[in-house]
């Protein structure tokens, strides 16, 4: 997973568009945040979502996952991260936490994962992803970064990469 990480963090930091030190940035990755985030995406751990102590146990989009992207907008606003949202069809959702650059704010890198499911639980696949993305977000939002970063979470990827199809065609209409 480190490498992931440190895939991730040399994309985003790359052009000397340094934060700080990406080794100090690699340390900060902790196992058990990230085991933590798989845990309660994969219905291991109850979680409290919206005032109420719940347990996610489906992220299947065909049922729709109004848990899932709940709990991850809270935890992309507990960062501090401007949280938007890309409803695209009755069942799908795409999640945004959105980090805006300080030198270049209309160049953006997406740091991103699919957060339905095929069916129950489904700790890999993609919570781990999720976790991934989470975890990224909660480094990098302390830190000031030149380029925007986008962590998206994408929904309908199993019914054939819907969510991240739209927001690839909105972003080639609006430029942006
Ligand atoms: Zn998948």
């Amino acid at each position: 997973m480190k490498l992931i990480l440190l895939f991730a963090f040399q994309s985003v930091f790359f052009l000397n568009a340094f934060c700080q030190d990406i080794q100090t940035l690699i340390n900060r990755f902790n196992q058990d945040s990230l085991l933590k985030t798989v845990r309660e995406l994969s219905g291991e751990d109850s979680v409290i979502i919206n005032g109420t102590n719940t347990i996610i146990t489906y992220r299947a989009a065909y049922i729709g996952s109004n848990l899932t992207e709940d709990y991850l907008k809270a935890r992309l606003s507990g960062y501090g991260l401007n949280v938007q949202t890309q409803k695209y069809s009755i069942n799908g959702l795409n999640v945004f936490g959105i980090q805006e650059g300080t030198k270049f704010p209309n160049e953006a890198f997406i740091v991103g994962a699919h957060h339905d499911a095929v069916t129950f639980y489904c700790a890999d696949d993609n919570a781990s992803g999720c976790a991934a993305v989470m975890e990224t977000a909660r480094i990098l939002s302390e830190t000031s970064c030149d380029y925007t970063i986008i962590y998206a979470f994408w929904d309908e990827e199993e019914a054939g990469l819907w969510g991240s199809n739209y927001q690839a065609k909105q972003a080639r209409q609006t430029d942006n």
